[in-house]
């Protein structure tokens, strides 16, 4: 099946990424059934879609006369037979639990037509292990959404190990259709592009919490005129619950270095979650916290942040998940953050990053840090 082909999408799920991915759907044209398990479920996810088109109408982004043509197209659904059974493309954005998208795609495989595309959004399950609960092995693949899902561009597309390369690319054809910036994952590796460049600086963060020093206020005081959200407000924002949670997934993919330390499980344990109750890292009770400026860190600067995001992208190449370094730059870039790794590289200079990475790796003893033999040749030019 081609891209063009795929005319109504079912998305399962209601929730915080089903409803944006089903307003993209609809608002591209599809005919998108979104289900979930309970009617209230569904009712709050069309409730989010009218709010969110009202607000792009609103600010002129489309006619009234769109809005009302895409909502016509949605269809919000509680029985599953009937949402699936006429779908080319089935988007499951269900709890991540592997137990139940196992179980989900079991019963869509068995419901739906046998040309359809099963997609998951999961960020961080293995999809050759959600493909293995079906039938279709080669038409189950990733298709990753950021959120809010309405907003960002970034659509990975992550192969299973038997995903059809037919079924990726109609996968990729539907995120441009939608308006997003669709990035092939070649290899389902942990994190996929985006998470995973990610990952090291999350590591550093939580190994500066341990040590105590510098305080995150000094150490985000660097970044504040740099970036909207500094990196650790970032890690309140999200909740320091899943940021230990993402470090434990890490550390049991990627490399023990990202086993959580005392310090971030303490806070943890303490109920201080971050901006969802109120303090963290932060005191939110009064709105975004006031990051003082007056005292930033010496001993960090944006490089360091810079050398692990790029050194981990040489690690995407280096184990085949991604073929292209401009892949690579163009998630970055489309996923949350601004410029690609390689293209600061390129203005850094490897060298400056090499040793910055060595520096990190020596003072936490963490071999994650260490610079990859793509990293110490410094030839990747985009
Ligand atoms: P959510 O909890 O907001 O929504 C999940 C919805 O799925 C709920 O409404 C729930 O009732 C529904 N559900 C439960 N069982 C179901 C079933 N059998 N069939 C259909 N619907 C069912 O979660 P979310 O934040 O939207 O996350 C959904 C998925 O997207 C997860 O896999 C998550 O990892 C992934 N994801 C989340 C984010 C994010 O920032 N929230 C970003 C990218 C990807």
């Amino acid at each position: 099946m081609k891209g063009s082909d795929v005319k109504k999408i079912a998305v399962m799920g209601a929730g915080a990424m089903g409803n944006g991915i089903a307003q993209n759907g609809i608002l591209a044209g599809y005919t998108v059934a979104m289900r979930d398990i309970e009617q209230r479920f569904v009712d709050k996810g069309v409730e989010t879609i009218k709010a969110s088109l009202a607000k792009f109408v609103g600010k002129g982004k489309i006619s009234q006369d769109l809005s009302d043509q895409a909502f016509s197209r949605l269809i919000p659904i509680v029985d599953l037979a009937a949402a699936v059974k006429d779908a080319d493309l089935i988007i499951e954005a269900a709890p991540e639990d592997l137990f139940l998208k196992k179980k989900i795609f079991a019963e869509i495989d068995s419901l739906a037509p046998a040309h359809a595309i099963l997609a998951s959004n999961t960020s961080t399950m293995s999809i050759t292990e959600i493909a293995s609960a079906t039938k279709r092995p080669e038409q189950v693949v990733g298709m990753h959404f950021f959120n809010p899902a309405v907003l960002l561009k970034l659509v990975e597309v992550i192969y299973g190990n038997k995903s059809s390369d037919t079924a990726i690319q109609a996968t990729f054809e539907v995120a441009k259709k939608m308006g997003k910036i669709p990035v092939i994952v070649r290899k389902d590796s942990p994190g996929f592009i985006y998470n995973r460049v990610n990952a090291p600086t999350g590591l550093l963060l939580q190994r500066i919490l341990e040590l105590g020093s510098p305080t995150p206020e000094q150490f985000d005081a660097v970044f504040k005129p740099l970036m909207p959200m500094t990196p650790f407000e970032l890690v309140d924002y999200v909740g320091l619950d899943i940021f230990l949670h993402t470090q434990e997934y890490y550390a049991e993919t990627l490399s023990k270095d990202y086993t959580p330390t005392r310090a971030l499980a303490d806070i943890v344990n303490s109920g201080r979650l971050g901006m969802k109750t109120g303090r963290g890292l932060y005191d939110w009770s009064g709105g975004r916290p006031q990051i003082d400026t007056s005292n930033p860190t010496t001993e960090y600067d944006p490089t360091h942040m810079i050398a692990l995001q790029v050194n981990e992208a040489t690690k995407l190449l280096e184990e085949g998940v991604v073929d292209d370094p401009k892949d690579i730059d163009l998630a970055m870039a489309n996923g949350g953050g601004g410029i690609g790794p390689f293209a600061l590289a390129q203005g850094i200079g490897y060298d400056k990053l090499v040793e910055k990475c060595n520096e990190l790796a020596d003072k936490f003893g963490i071999e994650v840090f260490r610079p990859t033999t793509t990293m110490k040749k410094g030839k990747i030019q985009i």
